[in-house]
């Protein structure tokens, strides 16, 4: 999405804010991501109206470009929708011990592979959790959960064949008291569809039982599928969270937008695997990234408002327009550079610097240790010789290497560094010379 949205914005530049144009061009790439990532019609549309309304006329920001000004307000937004600020993704265990937990859903959506993996997940966090096999719709699923509670070493309460599903759900909190167990899990039956000897079940054990968290089980490929599911299941039973399962796979967690929008309901956690430890708590900004496949520029634009003094930006930006560009931007940008991490792709998000970026020298030089070098060395000039560095002669570079602690030859190499960085950034805001054409290359 990122560089469908940067062909959008090329032609693009310089302007302070965004124009209702730019955002509508945006949007329209974002709204087929969101598509693309299975996100009901109608949430999208809605998504897209709320972002417009915060990103037109909203201040460019002198380290991004239009194009990465909108991503990041649609980043946002998706963040808050999926229940950034809202703090409703944690698991609540605050009641009396023990506390229930159900776990209700289709037949296959992950219910009674959940149960264990939340069991795990407890137990790594200190918790007493155990297993109980609700499920008797399944003749297999009894047995599926002891095997994975012996895996585990988590207790599983069962009864014979036959036995009420609702009983069963009561017994185990005798058994729970007796071994003092603290959390319950309730893996309960499903059907293959929504169905109202099932809805009829799990709406008698939620009324018996009264756990603290009710979450539905939902698998994530089956798209717009699980909306209505949830939708079905949030109206029977009001649901207090969700599991979102199979995320492993191509699923591009549309779904979860779409469920926490239309229902209202926050996920809980992500199924990643088959496995027992593959279960991930929720969190809003790491689907949100993965919905829009855009999770290294997001980091890029976080990092970038972090370190990058919008006005120190703006005003490099203006120098290096200008050709003016000194030691002492010399040494800033290095550091912001390095206080950035991972050089290339930062430099790209710097105006004027995006170029540069793509080659291979600038790279090398800020590898390593260099830094402090060019900081020991340029930190030994008086103002003026950082100001006006060709007034620095033979003498003031024997009295500056001795102050920094290096060799007239690496004071030497700095300025040479520097001077070619100079003459490089005035051809290129020029547009005229070798290094201009070698920029147009890249
Ligand atoms: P239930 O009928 O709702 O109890 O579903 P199960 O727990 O039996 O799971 C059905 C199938 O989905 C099993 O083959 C599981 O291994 C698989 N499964 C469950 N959760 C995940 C997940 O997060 N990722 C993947 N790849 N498979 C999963
Ligand atoms: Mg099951």
């Amino acid at each position: 999405l990122s560089k469908r949205l940067e062909g959008i914005f090329n032609n693009l530049s310089g302007q302070g804010k965004l124009t209702e144009e730019d955002v509508n061009a945006a949007l329209r790439e974002v709204r087929i991501a969101l598509m693309e990532a299975d996100v009901n019609l109608k949430v999208a549309r809605k998504f897209v109206e709320r972002v417009k309304e915060k990103a037109i006329g909203a201040n460019v920001m002198g380290s991004l470009s239009p194009a990465q000004q909108v991503l990041s307000i649609v980043n946002e937004e998706l963040v808050e929708v999926l229940g950034g600020s809202d703090g409703k993704n944690k698991l609540d265990l605050s009641g009396n011990p023990p506390n229930i937990i159900m776990l209700v859903g289709l037949q296959g959506s992950g219910k009674t592979t959940t149960a264990a993996k939340l069991a795990n997940f407890l137990t790594k966090q200190g918790q007493r959790p155990l297993l109980v096999a609700a499920d008797m719709y399944r003749p297999a699923a009894v047995n599926q959960l002891k095997t994975l509670g012996k895996q585990l070493n988590i207790p599983v309460y069962a009864e014979q064949a036959g036995a009420d599903p609702v009983d069963i759900c009561v017994h185990s909190l005798d058994y729970a008291r007796e071994q003092a167990r603290n959390v319950i899990i309730l893996d309960t039956a499903g059907r293959l569809n929504i169905d109202e000897r099932m809805m009829q079940e799990v709406m008698n054990i939620r009324a018996r039982l009264q756990p603290q968290e009710v979450l539905l089980v939902a698998d994530a490929m089956t798209g717009q599928e699980a909306v209505r599911v949830a939708d079905d299941f949030n109206q029977a039973v009001s649901l207090t969270g969700m599991v979102l399962t199979k995320m492993d796979g191509d699923a591009r967690g549309g779904a979860a937008l779409s469920i926490r929008s239309v229902t209202g309901v926050p996920i809980k956690f992500m199924g990643v695997g088959e496995k027992t430890d593959a279960l991930e708590p929720f969190y809003p900004d790491r689907l949100a990234s993965r919905i829009l496949g855009m999770g290294d520029v997001l980091s890029l634009i976080e990092r970038a408002q972090e370190t990058i003094d919008q006005e120190e930006a703006l005003k490099a930006q203006a120098k290096l327009q200008q050709g003016k560009f000194d030691l002492e931007d010399f040494l800033n940008s290095m550091r912001q550079l390095k206080r950035m991490g991972p050089l290339r792709g930062v430099m790209e998000m710097i105006p004027g610097f995006n170029k540069l970026a793509a080659m291979p020298e600038m790279e090398e030089a800020l590898e390593g240790d260099q830094l402090k070098f060019i900081e020991a060395i340029i930190l030994s000039m008086t103002k003026e010789e950082r100001r006006n560095p060709d007034i620095i002669n033979g003498s003031r570079r024997k009295r500056i290497s001795r102050g920094s602690g290096t060799t007239i030859q690496e004071v030497n190499q700095l300025l040479e560094q520097f001077g070619e960085m100079r003459t490089m950034i005035r051809q290129i805001s020029t547009g005229k010379g070798p290094w201009a054409q070698l920029a147009r290359q890249y």
